[in-house]
């Protein structure tokens, strides 16, 4: 489709002029924005080049969803924005999954699209690839706007980036019409019109009086737990984190993305003794996590009831308050201000968690430990998961700067219990849906955001999700090794049909796929690997060479369970037939 309006300069004067495309690359560049993730097509083609032309790093994908994936989790890692660019109403679609995931996870991304024009899609009168984007996308994000004019384009970026940042971060999308690009102003106008946003994401202080509240019944604790959700990860207040925790002795236990805000090897962590934790605390702080499935609502047999336990909340949402149980001490406000006001007014003389719940809890854990030891050393050939994952987990060990990315089922759930990190926000995983395919995305903003070593664990399906991105990762060449935990389909590769008939079970796949091969294609290195040592072997390779790496890791089709650790989620039939 021809951009709209062309920029004729009238002959008569010597206005300067600019349009739509450099206004929205100007007001972008001004807020910092220094990657855009995207595919590109119609109306945003010419965008792309022009933005890359000034000096934005624009990374082409294959498919939308993945694109939006990395925005989303750029905007983890960085605390700004992340930019996803997509065409109009199906590119829009594909990207709207992850503008989605990135607001339940509160991660701030903006993803901009192009849109057929509003007066044909308003009167339905069949534009290309019409539809009314931002009607669709207003239930999926935290604030959804659409620039019209050119004069409008500052405020319309600075609004989006403000909306992403604040507050509980999360997606915010932004429409922008085909006309819109090609509309011409006087550039001095422009140029004042541009917005460059102050302060984006203000502190928020907790009232003295919710602190104290907090201060006071921590102190009551007899058994104190602190939780730690990748809310606190995001918020980059590690320092403060980490004084808390120790000056207070109380165990804590990272969710799965908080994980390395203190290393998991920290004699306070009680991430080996979960159950005993969760059932026994009676005080419990919690610093950016919420109740939700995956604390099982706060409630039951989980959380030992019938119980007493008290919950003190840290988080910037007021309204993430009382949501599952009531919350006793709710402390709204920024992670960073909040926890630093706890630590004020504990000053030189705060609470110390008892030495017969620590020593109960490290005894739990030293336990749980010790019997995980020699699963995790065997040399199995096929792998079973706790040998292959004995080998991930040295490997992180011994470069816990890289980045972990983690997909799967038995393949998530294991080893997020058995890969230890040692460093803040160097585990990136399925997040608070448990979704699937963000492997390659997240690789490659992971790559592109930190310059560090990637590598990424996924099971056969969960790569299959967005797999033809490692023509991305080769393009781009980026250090991204990626290990397939292949055990030949879904849980399991073993299920059979018992209807009869020649079709598959619908949870396996091809037997013996050689996904090594597929890299191969594109220049990637490809490596089948059979045992532990073999995979030691591979893995050190391709972080050694930084070269993007597929490695095909053989697994006994029958060592998963079904839905990994959640299969409890699964409805049953209980007219089934045996
Ligand atoms: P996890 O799944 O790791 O438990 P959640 O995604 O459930 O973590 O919770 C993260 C929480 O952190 C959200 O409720 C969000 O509002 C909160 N949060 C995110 N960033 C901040 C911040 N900077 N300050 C305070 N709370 C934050
Ligand atoms: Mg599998």
């Amino acid at each position: 489709m021809a951009q709209a309006a062309t920029a004729q300069k009238p002959a008569e004067t010597h206005e300067e002029l600019t349009d739509g495309f450099h206004l929205i690359i100007d007001a972008l560049k001004l807020n910092g924005v220094k990657t855009i993730y995207g595919v590109p097509g119609i109306p945003i083609t010419d965008f792309g080049r022009m933005a890359q032309a000034a000096g934005i790093r624009v990374i082409s994908f294959r498919h939308e969803q993945n694109a939006g994936y990395a925005a989303s989790i750029a905007g983890f890692l960085t605390k700004q924005p992340g930019i996803c660019l997509t065409v109009s109403a199906p590119g829009f679609l594909n990207g709207l999954t992850a503008l989605a995931h990135a607001t339940t996870n509160c991660f701030p991304m903006i993803l901009i699209s192009g849109s057929s024009e509003r007066e044909i899609v308003d009167l339905q009168q069949g534009d290309y690839e019409e539809m009314d984007q931002l009607a669709v996308a207003k239930t999926m994000c935290k604030a959804a706007y659409r620039v019209l004019h050119a004069q409008d384009i500052g405020i319309g970026v600075a609004r989006a980036i403000r909306a992403a940042v604040s507050g509980r971060p999360g997606g915010v999308y932004l429409d922008l019409p085909a006309k819109l690009f090609g509309q011409v102003m006087n550039a001095e106008e422009g140029r004042k019109s541009l917005v460059k946003v102050i302060d984006a994401a203000p502190a928020q202080i907790p009232s003295p009086e919710a602190v104290k509240r907090a201060v006071d019944l921590f102190k009551s604790a007899k058994k104190p737990l602190i939780i730690l959700g990748k809310g606190a990860a995001y918020a980059q207040a590690d320092d403060a984190i980490k004084t808390l925790v120790e000056k207070t002795g109380a165990p804590f236990l990272p969710m799965s993305m908080a994980k390395g805000i203190l290393p998991d090897t920290h004699p306070q962590c009680a991430g080996a003794a979960r159950s005993t934790v969760l059932k026994d605390s009676d005080v419990v702080l919690m610093i950016g996590a919420r109740l939700n499935w995956l604390l099982s609502h706060g409630k039951g047999k989980t959380w030992g009831e019938p119980h007493s336990k008290k919950f003190i909340q840290i988080d910037i949402e007021p309204k993430e308050m009382d949501s599952n149980v009531e919350i006793a001490a709710p402390l709204v406000g920024d992670i960073g201000s909040c926890v630093q006001a706890l630590l004020d007014a504990m000053g030189n003389n705060p609470p110390k968690a008892p030495s017969d719940w620590i020593g109960a809890v490290t005894k739990k854990k030293e336990d749980n430990i010790a019997k995980m030891a020699p699963k995790l050393m065997n040399n199995n050939s096929p792998m079973d998961y706790y040998g292959a994952l004995g080998v991930i987990r040295e490997a992180i060990k011994n470069r816990p700067d890289a980045i972990f990315v983690n997909e799967g089922a038995n393949t998530l759930d294991l080893a997020r219990g058995v890969v230890d990190m040692y460093k803040p926000r160097k585990r990136l995983d399925v997040g608070t849906w448990g979704i699937m395919g963000i492997g390659q995305g997240y690789s490659i903003a992971a790559a592109i955001e930190t310059g560090k070593q990637v590598l990424a664990l996924e099971g056969d399906s969960a790569f299959g999700f967005s797999g033809m991105e490692i023509e991305t990762i080769c393009r781009y060449k980026l250090p991204v090794c990626i290990v397939i935990f292949n055990n030949d389909g879904i849980y399991r590769g073993t299920d059979v049909n018992t209807g009869g008939g020649s079709d598959p079970a619908t949870t396996v796949f091809v037997k013996g796929a050689r996904y090594d091969k597929m890299i191969e294609a594109f220049g990637g290195v490809g490596i089948n690997a059979t045992s532990p040592d073999e995979l030691r072997r591979a893995v050190n390779q391709a972080m050694d060479s930084g070269k993007p790496t597929l490695i095909n890791a053989v697994i006994d089709p029958a060592a998963g369970s079904e839905s990994g650790r959640i299969g409890n989620l699964n409805p049953q039939s209980v007219l089934k037939k045996k």
